[in-house]
């Protein structure tokens, strides 16, 4: 993040745009939102910009130094690339921050794109990678946010001090999301301003002689990583947790979608490697629930595949705390998504194994002259340290050293590779993967053509 974004008081504050013509009025236009005290310096003016005094200050010249005593920003807006260069040059000299218009690298700040809800206000950026980006991103923020928001956040913020009364956490924040999703905007539609008043007023009460909410946990899946393969329920339930439990194979990505206030806990998880011990695992859940919270235990995958999900459930049974489970997309799903197959095939395979290749003794033993007859397909998780064992009780019960195996690390994630492998190169090239791998035994990518397997591994 090259630029950081902030939102800057501009009550009052002095703002100089140099430029009189289009460009100028272009940045005059977001300005007049605000309440700065704005003053352009131009040669001749633009009629529009003419009829806007007295709310803005025109001084029939170009900029000098001396305007800009006491300024927060200047605007370098001539459409001259020579004069905004000086415009820049006096802006920086007076110590006040320069934008020239449409040229990134010079200025010292840039203006987003603007949804305006006042007082909810959202600004998008792109560092100016993909301007087209952020004006789609614009419209369809434009599209999905009611124009009565921002008289209903106005209204709430008024209201702030006396919502006060209710207890801090979840109580609070029912009360709001109350009054912003269902009875404001009922309230301004059935009477307007006042009756919205009435609304918070009589909300309130109601919330105050409310239970303290019951805290509970939703075992969330978190798919494979991209963030797009979660569920719109998990990404319901993220926006929404107190306290997030999250395992170490969720996504940054992903992590990133929680609500700003939540608890993060990292957990540490990932199959059987280092790992916060189990019985913290229950004890946090289960402390934060009991409080009041709602807890999302953020799982990997599909909570209920290799996730140790019995155990948890089982622990919160124990202290009589109520909990849900969203299931997701497993890694084994996204894996044979990124070769073009199918888990299943008639004629081929009419039984799909997922398998781990660790167990709490160790090596997990399985049905191995099932898992090597022609055509058995078989997803291995946590394959990657057990590689050799798996290789060697597949060969030893009948497996060709050619069946064909793709290891898929990072499924899903923009970091995923493809390894096309056999039986006989599967310890050398799992060994290869530092991240995450599933190991599709009895798979080949579909079409090589269309997908990017890493075929020199495999030689
Ligand atoms: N609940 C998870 C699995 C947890 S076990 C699920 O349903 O996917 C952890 C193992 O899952 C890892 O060792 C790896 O074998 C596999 N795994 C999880 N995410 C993966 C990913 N994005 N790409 C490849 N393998 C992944």
């Amino acid at each position: 993040m090259q630029h950081f974004p902030v939102f800057l008081d501009m009550d009052h504050a002095r703002v100089v745009i140099g430029g009189g013509g289009e460009i100028a009025l272009a940045k005059l236009r977001l300005l007049l939102k605000t309440r700065a005290e704005i003053t352009l310096c131009a040669a001749q003016f633009d009629p529009e910009i003419e009829a806007l005094r007295p709310r803005v200050t025109l001084v029939r010249r170009p900029l000098l130094g001396c305007d800009l005593h006491g300024a927060r920003l200047v605007y370098a807006a001539t459409g001259d690339a020579d004069q905004d260069a000086r415009i820049a040059g006096l802006g920086r000299r007076a110590g006040v921050l320069v934008n020239i218009v449409d040229n990134l690298e010079a200025s010292d700040f840039i203006t987003p794109a603007i949804v305006d809800r006042a007082p909810l206000v959202i600004a998008i950026g792109t560092e100016g990678a993909a301007p087209v980006l952020a004006r789609k991103i614009k419209a369809q923020l434009e599209a999905a946010l009611p124009a009565s928001l921002g008289v209903l956040a106005r209204i709430g913020k008024g209201f702030r001090q006396m919502a006060e009364a209710l207890p801090m956490g979840a109580a609070r924040r029912n009360f709001w999301a109350e009054y912003y999703d269902t009875s404001g905007p009922r309230a301004l539609e059935a009477g307007g301003e006042a009756q919205v008043q009435q609304t918070l007023d009589d909300l309130l009460a109601k919330h105050l002689v409310q239970k303290a909410p019951e805290g509970w946990v939703d075992f969330v899946s978190a798919g494979p990583g991209d963030p797009d393969l979660m569920t719109l329920k998990a990404r319901k339930l993220l926006d929404r947790a107190d306290v997030v439990i999250y395992d170490r194979l969720v996504s940054p990505e992903i992590l990133e979608l929680a609500r700003r206030e939540a608890q993060m806990i990292s957990v540490g998880k990932e199959g059987f490697g280092p790992s916060t011990p189990q019985a913290e695992i229950h004890r946090l859940m289960i402390d934060h629930a009991a409080q009041g919270a709602h807890v999302v235990r953020l799982k990997g995958g599909d909570a209920s595949v290799f996730g140790r999900l019995d155990e948890e459930t089982e622990a919160l049974d124990r202290a009589d705390i109520r909990w849900t489970v969203v299931p997701g997309v497993t890694a084994a799903s996204a894996a044979a998504a990124s070769i073009g197959q199918s888990l299943t095939a008639r004629g081929r395979n009419q039984t799909l194994r997922l398998v781990t290749a660790h167990d709490v003794k160790g090596y997990a033993d399985q049905d191995w002259r099932a898992l090597a007859a022609p055509g058995a397909i078989t997803a291995i998780y946590m394959g990657k340290r057990a590689a050799r064992f798996v290789q060697g009780r597949l060969l030893m019960h009948g497996a060709q050293a050619q069946m064909p195996v793709t290891l898929v690390e990072n499924a899903s994630r923009t970091d995923q590779r493809i390894v096309a492998s056999t039986l006989a190169q599967l310890p050398e090239d799992a060994a290869a993967l530092p991240g995450p791998v599933i190991i599709l035994l009895g798979l080949a990518a579909r079409s090589a053509s269309q997908i990017p397997v890493l075929q020199e591994q495999a030689q």
